[in-house]
């Protein structure tokens, strides 16, 4: 059974110096068409089960799109699916795009989270990552959200960014719990290959904080958040108590969701599948009556079952005991116990991919 539907939505209008995601920078570009195409898209899935608990569009810059093209896209949309189970309806925005009247039509429209691209706090933060809008519009935009009736909103922030002291961190943290938001990501930047940063970090030429300084940061973070009522319960993630993303928690626990538009993923009957990342090669297979895939992965047997301990060691409801056995030697300083269950402690969050690595050697290790 489908739980949820993610549309990505790949266009933006400039191109940040960190981001790997699909984003295209077309001022011309048709988004009444894109959300056609989309539509079409999920036409090519009616054989698929539906039991939609969420609905999430991402981007790219999906408050790029008018507000009145949404209407018509929900309008279309519950004609293809049943909407009446969905709980969570997301939607990714940028703070320079959307007024007042375009929130209240986004509340009336069902949307229910916002997902605010802040990404800063602090006028160095932003210029440091390459954003275009200010603190100022930050600030303004969750109030306008606020005033339309949102009371589910996260903001995205990125810490360990290039010239980013402890103290700024903290300064940032200060300024948060003054916030009204339900839920924070707060990603670590990392420069990846094909991106600006992944250029200038090869290169030698963007400096980022020393690994002991990010330990610090992560688990200043974690504190802070938590003695704000946080509950830290993914990596990356901090929500109040009822308010962690229904959405993702699927990509968490092996629920099936699928994914419409250029380079989206999806998981379904136990296959991992991907959209082309070009937006000519998805529009033609789309227009063709071709579904876009341009990877996949079967998972079976152990495969799927040590790909759920990957997934599911990223929340704080961890995995059952029973499905490890014995946390492995060496690697005890980053497990904690909570009942049946095993989960990674804080330490064992930051080094969450070295750990993984460890601890999948461990169980694959013959006898
Ligand atoms: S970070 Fe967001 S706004 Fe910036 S290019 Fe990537 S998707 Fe677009």
């Amino acid at each position: 059974m489908v739980k949820g539907l993610y549309f990505h939505i790949p266009f933006c209008s400039h191109k940040c110096p960190y981001c790997d995601f699909l984003s295209i920078v077309a001022p011309d570009a048709n988004h009444g068409e894109y959300l056609s195409l989309l539509l079409k898209e999920l036409e090519l899935y009616q054989d698929l089960e539906f039991d939609l608990r969420s609905i999430y569009l991402g981007g790219g810059t999906p408050s790029i799109v008018r507000p009145e093209l949404y209407a018509d896209f929900f309008e279309r949309l519950s004609k293809h699916v049943n909407l009446s189970g969905v709980r969570e309806i997301s939607l990714e925005c940028n703070p320079e795009n959307y007024s007042l009247e375009d929130f209240r039509l986004l509340k009336m429209l069902g949307f229910n989270r916002i997902s605010l691209g802040v990404q800063s706090l602090r006028e160095e933060g932003l210029k440091a990552l390459g954003r275009l809008h200010g603190v100022e519009d930050c600030l303004k935009s969750l109030d306008r959200a606020q005033r339309a009736g949102f009371d589910n909103i996260n903001i995205d922030l990125i810490y360990g960014y290039q010239g980013q002291s402890f103290q700024e961190l903290q300064r940032e943290l200060d300024m948060l719990a003054s916030l009204p938001v339900t839920h924070v990501s707060f990603y670590l930047l990392t420069p990846y290959e094909d991106t600006v940063f992944g250029r200038l970090y090869q290169k030698g030429l963007l400096e980022l904080p020393a690994d002991e300084v990010i330990a610090s940061m992560y688990q200043l973070i974690g504190e802070r958040l938590e003695d704000m009522g946080f509950v830290h319960y993914e990596v990356s993630n901090f929500a109040l108590a009822g308010y962690e993303c229904l959405h993702n928690m699927l990509y968490w626990t092996h629920e099936e969701f699928l994914g419409l538009g250029a380079s989206a993923w999806s998981f379904i009957e136990g296959v991992r599948f991907g959209n082309s990342k070009s937006l000519k090669v998805y529009t033609q297979k789309v227009m063709s009556g071709q579904k876009p895939v341009a990877y996949q992965e079967k998972l079976e047997g152990k495969e799927s079952l040590y790909d759920y301990i990957f997934v599911a060691l990223r929340t704080r409801r961890g995995v059952e005991k029973s499905l490890i056995g014995e946390v492995p030697e060496g690697l005890e300083d980053f497990f904690e116990v909570e009942g049946d269950r095993f989960r990674l402690n804080r330490r064992g969050m930051l080094l969450i991919n070295e750990v993984l690595l460890r601890l999948m050697d461990a169980i694959l290790k013959p006898c």
